[in-house]
């Protein structure tokens, strides 16, 4: 056994790919308290080079985090001599991922990406192919979508977005997905969600209704630099790639660069840390372009900001336990929305404000929009709760979309009926 894994060591090192050989995700269910305490003391080994797919949280919310076959002896001990419940989610990180780029190759050879009606939705795609597609959806409607770049990341690539509109000096209503860039179900779900607007256009009367009167603004690859990493260097790649002075660990949490509640808890300043905040809230250009975005149009009413995986449908704030001002209204939408989703394939969802939801995060996405006026800010953690996490198969794209869209149906519907 240890040979093979020698041997599978060597082979994965030809190419620059990082490997997950033997890493597991463990999935930890805390008792009470002090055991929350014992699973956040492990954050700070570093020598351990543990990933929290899901950050401690409240007692008996399940905790994933995904161990090097190396640590895990220590881990588990760890866990078991403090009398930690926890079982193993993913029993081998590399199989899962192998069989994605198994699924990617066959997902290609089915793809004409000429038209975006022979393009595979189902299946994973590069930078390169999504940037392609969006050129061609432009080209193929040209008098209903345009490409609009509002910035370039830290590496120089554009960061594009799509405005879908149908006349001038409109409100909107806008949604990115891969903020961090593991996250590759929501950019392909973006992608679905970009069909859909245009196919819907002229047939489905809500969502007709909804871009007569609303602009729609869909970034599709918000962290282009980190998504690239993703498919050349590191699957797991959550943050931003820019360099840290007095570090050698690179990227921000993009999520935790916003200037709402900025350097607060639930954010680090280690510049190693999944949830680094970055030196300076709106440091990294990514982020940067999207605030100044806002700023200068002036009338996006909604603002939908999406990751995964959990499952959670979720509104102010992060930072701080005080409710939003609109906490029932944004509440109540949300049970809506989720209800519309669960109607197509029973997923279910929870939903509620972020620090009690989940966890204090500061210095996130929605807070920042919330504060600018946007009251319908959320933030959507798609499928699924654990069972795959960041490795969702290709399978679980389209339905993972097409549920998604009805909860981001009625959200556009309120805001049309709603905000102005
Ligand atoms: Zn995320």
């Amino acid at each position: 056994m240890k040979g093979l894994l020698v041997l599978f060591v060597v082979v994965a090192a030809a190419s620059s790919l990082e490997n997950f050989v033997g890493h597991q995700v463990l999935r930890i269910l805390t008792a009470d308290e002090a055991q929350v305490e014992l699973v956040k003391e492990l954050e700070n080994l570093e020598h351990l080079q543990l990933d929290f797919w899901q950050s401690p949280r409240a007692v008996g919310k399940p905790i994933d985090i995904r161990v090097p076959f190396n640590s895990l002896q220590s881990v588990k001990i760890y866990l078991e001599s403090n009398d930690i419940q926890y079982n193993v989610m993913i029993e081998d990180l590399e199989s899962l991922l192998d069989e994605e780029k198994r699924d990617i190759k066959i997902g290609r050879s089915m793809e004409n990406a000429r038209s975006t009606n022979t393009f595979n939705y189902a299946t994973y795609h590069t930078l390169d192919e999504i940037n392609n597609f969006i050129d061609t959806l432009v080209a193929e409607n040209p008098g209903l979508v345009s490409k609009i770049q509002i910035g370039k990341s830290t590496e120089g690539r554009p960061l594009n977005i799509l405005k879908f509109s149908t006349g001038a000096n409109r409100p909107a209503f806008w949604i990115d997905t891969g903020i961090h860039s593991r996250e590759w179900v929501t950019q392909a779900s973006g992608l679905w969600f970009a069909k859909k607007i245009v196919d819907d256009y002229g047939r489905d009367p809500s969502l007709t209704s909804t871009l007569n009167q609303l602009d729609i603004f869909l970034e599709i690859v918000t962290n282009p630099d980190g998504y690239v990493f993703t498919h050349t260097s590191n699957r797991m790649w959550r943050k931003t790639r820019s360099a840290n002075s007095g570090s050698t660990c690179i990227g921000t949490d993009p999520n935790r660069n916003w200037d709402a509640g900025f350097g607060g808890g639930g954010s680090s300043s280690n510049p190693c840390s999944e949830t680094y905040r970055g030196r300076a809230a709106h440091s990294e250009p990514e982020v940067k372009a999207i605030v100044d975005f806002v700023k200068s149009h002036g009338q996006i009413k909604g603002f939908i900001s999406i990751h995964s995986y959990s499952q959670m449908l979720l509104y102010p704030y992060g930072y701080t336990s005080t409710r939003a001002a609109d906490h029932l209204e944004l509440d109540n939408l949300a049970r809506s929305a989720v209800n519309a989703l669960a109607s197509m394939y029973g997923t279910s969802y929870e939903y509620g404000n972020i620090i009690t939801t989940i966890y204090q995060a500061s210095g996130g996405t929605v807070d920042w929009t919330y504060n600018q006026g946007i009251k319908y800010s959320y933030t959507f953690e798609l499928r699924d709760t654990g069972r795959y996490g960041f490795a969702l198969p290709a399978n679980q794209i389209i339905p993972t979309a097409q549920e998604t869209w009805l909860a981001l149906t009625v959200l556009m519907e309120h805001t049309r009926d709603n905000a102005y």
